[in-house]
This record gives C-alpha cells, sequence and structure tokens, in this order.
C-alpha cells in the first residue's frame, strides 16, 4: 500500500496522554497528565446545563459566541490590561491547544524560525512541525529556570517569525518577570517578530509572584496573539473552551483555519464559560489557597523520598531531579524511570524528555501534576514512604 504522510513519522504521540493510559490500565495514582480530580465548580455545571436547556445546542458563531467573546474582551481588560474588540480580534477555539497550532498556522511560512524556551510543554514541538516551522530552543536553567539574554539574543535573526512564550510555565512553574518580558518584547520589535503566548496558567500563582500579559507591554499589542481557555482556571479540562486574542489582521487569518479544522467549540459550554468568566475575586484567591496548600504538600513528600524538586512559582507541576533514585528504580532512561516508578509505587508521571528537544531521554527528571484532591496527594506520600 501507498505510504502515509511523511510529517506524521516525524512527531511521537503524547507521552503526557500515553502516561495517563498506563496509570488508568494499572489502577495508578495519576500525577502525569494536568487536570484535576476533585469536581468541577458548581456554578459552572449549572451554567452548562441550563445553556443545553435553553436550547445553545447547535453550530455556534464558527470564531465564537459573542456573549463569550464580550466576556473575554472584559476580563482581558480588568485582568491583564489587554484593550481588544470583541468583533474583530477574538477567536474561540477548543481549547489553548487549538489555538495554538491554528496561531501558528495562520503565522508561519515554511522555513520560517520560531523560538522556543526549553523544557517546553510538549505540544509545542509538533505544532511547530506541523506549522513548518524550525525551531530554535533557549534554555531555562534550574533551580530557577532562568534564561541567558544573551543566548535568547543570539536565537534571533532576519528568518525569526515568532517566539513561543508560556507563564507561568509548563512544566517549571517558572513565572516569566516583567523585565524579562521586556527584554523578550525589545527584541520582538528590533527583529519584527510575533510573540505567541500561552497564559492558561495565569491564575495559578504562588508567594507574591505576578502575572504580566507581554501584550499589555508598550509596542507589543500589533504583534502579539495571547492564548487562554477556561481548563486550569475554572477546572474544566474537558470541555475545550480556549481562545487567541490578537490584532484584526491576524485573527482574520487565525478564524480561517480554526473554521475548517474544527469549526467551532461546544455552543452550550461556551456560555457557561462566559459566566465563569465573572467569578468574583473570591474564586480566584481560593484557587491560589487550595493549590499553595497541594504544592507545599508535594514538594515536601518528594524532598522527603529523595527526589529533588524544584520549586515551583506557578502553574501546577513540580520538576524534579530524580539522580539520587537512579539506584533504586534502576531505570535505563527518563521513560523507564517513569514505567518502573509506576511499577513500584502505583504513582504515574511524566518522563522529563518529553519537555526536551532531544530525545536520548537523559534527562533524569520527571514532572508531577499535583491539581489533584489532598486524599490523592495523601496517598502518594504513603505509597512514596513504603516504596522508595
Ligand atoms: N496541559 C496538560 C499537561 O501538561 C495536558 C493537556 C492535554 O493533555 N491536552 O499535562
Amino acid at each position: 500500500m501507498k505510504e502515509l504522510s511523511k510529517i506524521t513519522e516525524t512527531f511521537t504521540e503524547s507521552v503526557i496522554r500515553e502516561m495517563t493510559r498506563i496509570s488508568d490500565s494499572m489502577g495508578g495514582y495519576n500525577l502525569s497528565q494536568g487536570f484535576p480530580d476533585f469536581d468541577s465548580p458548581e456554578k459552572i455545571k449549572i451554567a452548562a446545563i441550563a445553556a443545553i436547556n435553553n436550547n445553545f445546542n447547535q453550530y455556534p458563531v464558527t470564531f465564537g459566541e459573542p456573549e463569550l467573546r464580550e466576556a473575554i474582551a472584559d476580563k482581558v481588560r480588568r485582568y491583564n490590561n489587554i484593550s481588544c474588540n470583541y468583533k474583530t480580534e477574538i477567536t474561540v477555539t477548543c481549547g489553548a491547544t487549538e489555538a495554538m497550532i491554528a496561531t501558528l498556522k495562520a503565522i508561519i511560512n515554511p522555513g520560517d524560525e520560531i523560538i522556543i524556551f526549553e523544557p517546553f510543554y510538549e505540544n509545542y514541538g509538533p505544532d511547530g512541525i506541523l506549522s513548518g516551522a524550525t525551531p530554535r530552543y533557549v534554555t531555562m536553567n534550574p533551580p530557577l529556570w532562568n534564561f541567558d539574554y544573551e543566548e535568547l539574543e543570539k536565537a534571533f535573526n532576519n528568518k525569526t517569525k515568532s517566539i513561543i512564550i508560556n507563564t507561568p510555565n509548563n512544566p517549571t512553574g517558572k513565572v516569566f518577570s516583567k523585565e524579562e518580558l521586556k527584554f523578550i518584547s525589545d527584541l520582538c520589535q528590533k527583529w519584527d517578530v510575533y510573540a505567541v503566548t500561552d497564559e492558561i496558567y495565569e491564575h495559578i500563582l504562588y508567594d507574591d509572584n505576578k502575572h504580566v500579559s507581554i501584550a499589555s507591554m508598550d509596542g507589543m499589542s500589533e504583534r502579539t496573539i495571547t492564548i487562554n481557555s477556561i481548563s486550569k482556571t475554572y477546572s474544566v479540562t474537558g470541555w475545550r473552551v480556549g481562545w487567541a486574542i490578537a490584532p484584526a489582521r491576524i485573527t482574520e487569518r487565525i478564524r480561517k483555519i480554526h473554521d475548517f479544522l474544527t469549526v467551532g467549540s461546544p455552543t452550550p459550554l461556551q456560555h457557561a464559560a462566559s459566566k465563569a468568566l465573572f467569578f468574583s475575586d473570591d474564586y480566584y484567591k481560593n484557587l491560589r489557597l487550595k493549590y499553595t496548600e497541594s504544592r507545599d504538600f508535594l514538594f515536601n513528600v518528594l524532598n522527603e523520598t529523595g527526589f529533588k524538586p524544584f520549586k515551583p512559582r506557578g502553574a501546577y507541576y513540580i520538576m524534579a531531579d530524580v539522580s539520587d533514585l537512579w539506584n533504586i528504580i534502576k531505570p535505563t532512561d527518563d521513560y523507564d524511570f517513569s514505567c518502573k516508578l509506576i511499577e513500584k509505587t502505583k504513582v504515574a508521571t511524566v518522563p522529563g524528555f518529553s519537555f526536551y528537544s532531544k530525545s536520548d531521554k537523559k534527562t533524569k527528571q520527571v514532572r508531577f501534576a499535583f491539581c489533584k484532591k489532598p486524599e490523592t496527594l495523601n496517598i502518594v506520600k504513603e505509597l512514596f514512604s513504603k516504596y522508595l
């Protein structure tokens, strides 16, 4: 038979989602994929049921129901200091995942380079390939996951079309500072580069860290695409309601890609999302408090069990160096470490290599997701103390 598409040979399936399947098949405790195992907020569920009963069950406006786009425009004005026109500058997509691929498809031509901070959320690798871009990686170094300004400066050139920013960052928990974003924005303006920023964890911040949207910085609104979703903030990762905010000339292109990829994100869930965006400040305060407790709890458990965790400043993941456990688990590489860890302890993690461009699986890091019930994290503590 004729061969299948060549491009699909150039990347693998998601390791994050594979680890969930392995965990499920073994009755494991899933600290691999970043989705909550606790209930979604009652109010958002009621809003979705009401939307279905109110007959919002047919195709939505392809680029997003007006009610949701208005709510998004209002929310980014309040929280992100971004002003945008909901009629021409927002595209509602099936999650931030579709927003990212549709954005890259809308701006990239073959041969264009994109800058990606490494480690990176694993989707950005295939996103880059599928859009035809050539990636250039800039390293973020533990424990604080800072990047070297000179290395970043050297990554920019005439071929650079875009830089992907993800703050708060998955998997490292880094929160990009105003100073770092200013440095990036100066380079974007110097080299005429688009900033594509994934801000899905914008409300999940610890200690005194503040979220800054690069689109709000001087000279950046015309060259920034801001991506977000309701998945993480409202604990509804299966709903697939996300969006991209961009100047009208870019939005026009994103909307075309989106329309032919998926037509639209589920209509009733868009209506429920538009209500969630008006939750009171208390909701966000409680979210932070809850995740701060989970972060501190898991961080201590990992420290006590011989992992060397890096404390996140935002998002809901902990990256940990596992070299001290290498002799106990006796793996051949990162992937094998995660597989053997789940066999030994029933706890599922994501092997570090999945967040790096090198495929040698030798990072000696794993990622834990702690968006889980206190009971789940407690069981993990018991399992680790029993088996490690
Ligand atoms: N963001 C989640 C993670 O990193 C997964 C998202 C997904 O699987 N679509 O685990």
